[in-house]
């Protein structure tokens, strides 16, 4: 079988040679040995000794050779180190435990990334749980090696998980769009831990503004933990309550007014939950005919609409006015849940105001929010949490983008930056 310095020159896997190649199960068995002096570096200290203690073969996964599956042996030496006594030695291709060469995990954890394990695993000839291995060192180590940010702005968010009430704390960094951190639960000891344990003193001293919901168990931790960062409450969540309020008319004036009406109502949810500038062709004479059935309903809507207009002002007095001309516009109208809404905006004027000090960017944490749910999606019986939190950072901090970013991924260089 050619040569065998050919075989080390295609396997290029520096400081090594080809012994010899065998077929096994299909698979190309490429016995392997160090070249050179045979002193071995200590996987404990770095130091480099010749004192074998015993040895043992042990075999990694590597690429494919054109269309045959790899395997490489090597006859790893446990060593006895001045330092630490007795140790293997370091294999510079593969990380320690290993079951995959370090270039094998790259190309595995890059692919991961846009297909599922299974897919993944069976390109590149391992087993389900090999992969699944392979991917998360990849990520841990990418997450390990990246630059820390020091966000101005951070957001605290709950999502939604499972069956039943199950919910999960995010953590956030809403200047670039990228996610920090993921627990369980959406209690103030949750929030605070996630603000104390996964943010370091230089990130909070850091953190000026905090982006979150009205939900009073993170604002408490927020007060607590970071007593100089302002609280945000960001748009998406004011007009999600918005939409609720909006929603609750639709119940109130078709659901409760006897069956004529209810069919008029019926499956209009969605609809009118959009947008109108979103709202296009036969739907939006949908709209309209269910307005003319009903005039409320249609006022509940306008001021939803015009609610979007709160955050195009750009001082605390502009934002103040026009909330109570939105407040004002409601009285007459007989529009309960909407009047609750009023009430609910005007004691919380001052975290809605507070954009204008801090210009959070109201689209990344859209944004995040949706990448989030597709990656949820995706991960329907996903266990570990740990898991699953890499998973989001890498898909929020969309580290590829560019060939240049893959290529620098899949050569397998010790360090990567972000960009
Ligand atoms: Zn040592």
């Amino acid at each position: 079988m050619g040569s065998r310095r050919d075989c080390t020159w295609i396997l290029g896997l520096s400081g090594f040679r080809v012994v010899t190649i065998d077929e096994v199960e299909s698979r190309l068995m490429i016995r392997i040995e160090r070249r050179g002096l045979h002193r071995y570096v200590c996987s404990g200290c770095g130091r480099r000794t010749g004192r074998v203690r015993s040895s043992g073969n042990r075999t990694w996964d590597d690429l494919p050779w054109a269309a045959h599956h790899v395997t490489v042996m090597y006859t790893q030496r446990r060593i006895v180190c001045r330092a630490c006594g007795i140790r293997t030695e370091r294999i510079e291709f593969a990380d320690p435990k290993a079951r995959v060469t370090r270039r094998l995990r790259q190309q595995i954890g890059v692919d991961c990334q846009s297909m599922p394990t299974s897919h993944a695993a069976v390109r590149h000839g391992v087993s389900w749980g090999k992969a699944r291995r392979a991917e998360r060192a990849f990520l841990a180590n990418w997450d390990r090696t990246r630059l820390k940010r020091q966000p101005r702005h951070i957001g605290l968010d709950e999502i939604h998980r499972g069956k039943g009430q199950r919910f999960w704390t995010v953590l956030s960094d809403v200047v670039h769009g990228e996610v920090m951190g993921l627990r369980q639960d959406r209690t103030e000891a949750t929030a605070t831990a996630l603000v104390t344990q996964d943010l370091s003193a230089r990130q909070r001293g850091a953190i000026t503004a905090v982006c979150t919901d009205m939900h009073r168990p993170y604002l408490n931790a927020v007060g607590a933990t970071l007593p100089r960062a302002d609280i945000v409450f960001d748009k998406f969540h004011v007009l999600q309550h918005a939409s609720a309020a909006l929603d609750d008319v639709r119940r109130q004036e078709f659901f409760r007014a006897g069956a004529v009406m209810r069919a008029h109502g019926r499956g209009k949810r969605w609809l009118l939950l959009r947008r109108w500038k979103t709202v296009r062709g036969s739907k939006r004479r949908e709209l309209q005919t269910l307005f003319a059935a009903n005039r409320r309903l249609f006022k509940a809507y306008v001021l939803r609409e015009q609610l979007d207009r709160l955050w195009t002002y750009k001082t605390r007095p502009g934002v103040l006015n026009f909330l109570n001309g939105w407040i004002n516009a409601l009285r007459w109208q007989r529009l309960p849940e909407m009047d609750r809404l009023g009430e609910f905006l005007f004691r919380h004027v001052e975290g809605i105001a507070a954009y204008c000090d801090h210009h959070v960017r109201f689209g990344v944490v859209e944004s995040i929010n949706t990448t989030i749910k597709a990656v949820l999606r995706r991960a329907r019986g996903m266990r570990d949490d740990q898991m699953l939190l890499l998973k989001l950072k890498w898909a929020t901090a969309h580290p590829i983008r560019s060939a240049r970013d893959l290529t620098r991924f899949l050569s397998a260089q010790p360090l990567y930056s972000n960009r």
